[in-house]
């Protein structure tokens, strides 16, 4: 359930846009008309080819600043793809120049996704770099000579393999047909082998977003799939400037939401992290309490199972503490140490909600898979599968606190949560202390 909110939640950039987008085409009759009955705004329809050329601009600078090699690209091959389609235009099916290029689009946007978060001066960032112009000048070379068009290609196809006759344009005149878009939508503009380049690293980027839900992978099958429907459209004067624009934008926004993401939320855990605790603090209002926990002894679990084991009883602990009732808002204080916020509740009425995340905590051990790689932990290694998995408790100390006479400011309750904790690890772990 989590995960699939979360992978709803990954999507909404891209998919907003991209029906935006769709959106602008469909009506753009009526927009244009709209536009030139207002001198100044006929005078703004000047400007909007190069709109996505400023956006790409933007999103490049960007990647600079962010040292993200995997954004300043994208926006390279964003920009090349707009040039393209600004100056060749899709309808021309003879235009191999276009054609070969279209083909290819996918292919380096599956080479951007491989360099997200890399820096710029580096290795794969320079291969990349290479890969491109080389591909440029390959195609500067060829076209003319070889004739990518889809039916050349297709006819060969069909001389090969039987089946691979399959008419991607026949099959899309009864989809387009059917879902009566004839006018925004033709996939005959595109030639077979491009929709397969485009439905393979479809499927390939999509199968990597639902294993690690990463927005910014989000973010390039968006900018794919809007340039797909740039070339498709059938309505090549906004469409080809309007989707470019949204793929330029969805890049941006992507990147903007991860790094938002990141400075607010913790890596490991997935949790919100200090920064939102210190946000939370500020709009708490006068009735609340505050819970620090923090595990017992972790740092003799870590030196047992080794720190991978310990991150993974961390994250298992944060998972079950987003589940804590009460409605509370919890937090990764730092190293392994939680907070948990009650707003609207005294410490008498979160303390019944505190007690039975301590005791299910306890009561719910935690089986730790001895890692079967020699050194990888220091637990000796027995034979056979029993020797693989061991059974280990956790337990939580929690302190809680309120506002009142010696503690009226949230930062003074959590110094006082944090007194309530000190006692509460003196007096044996494993309770709740106020
Ligand atoms: P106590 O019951 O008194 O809290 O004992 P403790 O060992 O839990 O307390 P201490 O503060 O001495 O040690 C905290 C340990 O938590 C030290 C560090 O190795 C471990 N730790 C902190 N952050 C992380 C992390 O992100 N991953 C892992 N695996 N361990 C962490
Ligand atoms: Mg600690
Ligand atoms: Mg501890």
């Amino acid at each position: 359930m989590y995960t699939l909110k979360r992978i709803c939640y990954q999507l909404i950039i891209p998919v907003v846009l991209i029906l935006l987008s769709l959106m602008i085409v469909w009506e753009w009759p009526q927009i244009q008309a709209q536009f030139k009955s207002t001198r100044e705004l006929n005078a703004f329809l000047i400007f909007l080819p190069i709109i996505p050329y400023v956006v790409f601009s933007i999103s490049t600078l960007m990647g600079w600043r962010y040292n993200n090699m995997g954004l300043v690209m994208g926006s390279c091959v964003l920009a090349l793809s707009y040039y393209m389609t600004l100056h060749f235009s899709p309808g021309q099916r003879s235009n191999t120049y276009y054609e070969a290029y279209i083909f290819l689009f996918p292919v380096n946007i599956a080479m951007c996704t491989l360099l997200i978060k890399r820096h710029i001066f580096t290795y794969a960032a320079f291969l990349s770099i290479f890969l491109i112009t080389f591909q440029v000048v390959v195609v500067l070379l060829l076209c003319g000579k070889v004739d990518f068009s889809s039916s050349a290609i297709v006819s060969k196809f069909d001389r090969l393999i039987p089946f691979a006759s399959i008419r991607l344009d026949d099959l899309s005149i009864t989809f387009k047909s059917f879902l009566k878009m004839e006018h925004l939508v033709i996939f005959k503009q595109i030639p077979t082998p491009a929709i397969a380049s485009f439905l393979l690293f479809l499927s390939y980027l999509s199968v990597r977003f639902l294993n690690n839900r990463d927005i910014l992978l989000a973010g390039y099958i968006g900018s794919l799939a809007a340039v797909f429907l740039s070339a498709a459209a059938n309505r090549p004067e906004p469409a080809s400037g309007v989707f470019h624009l949204s793929a330029g934008l969805i890049l941006i926004l992507t990147n903007v939401e991860a790094s938002f993401f990141m400075a607010y939320n913790d890596e490991l855990t997935g949790l919100p992290g200090r920064r939102s605790l210190n946000d939370n603090m500020m709009n708490l209002g006068k009735k609340y309490a505050i819970a620090m926990m923090d595990i017992d002894h972790f740092k003799k679990f870590n030196d047992t199972y080794g720190h991978k084991t310990g991150d993974d009883v961390l994250k298992v602990v944060a998972a079950r503490l987003k589940e804590i009732s009460g409605r509370a808002k919890v937090f990764r204080y730092g190293g392994e140490e939680f907070t948990a916020v009650f707003q609207g509740k005294t410490v008498q009425e979160s303390l019944p909600h505190l007690e039975n995340f301590r005791k299910s905590l306890e009561n719910s051990p935690f089986v730790i898979r001895l890692r079967s790689r020699k050194g990888s932990t220091p637990v000796k290694r027995g034979r056979g599968p029993a020797a693989r998995q061991k059974q280990a408790r956790i337990t939580i100390s929690i302190g809680v606190a309120e506002p009142g006479r010696h503690h009226p400011t949230p930062e003074k309750v959590i110094k006082a949560a944090d007194k309530a904790l000190y006692k509460a690890k003196k007096t044996g772990r494993n309770r709740v202390c106020s």
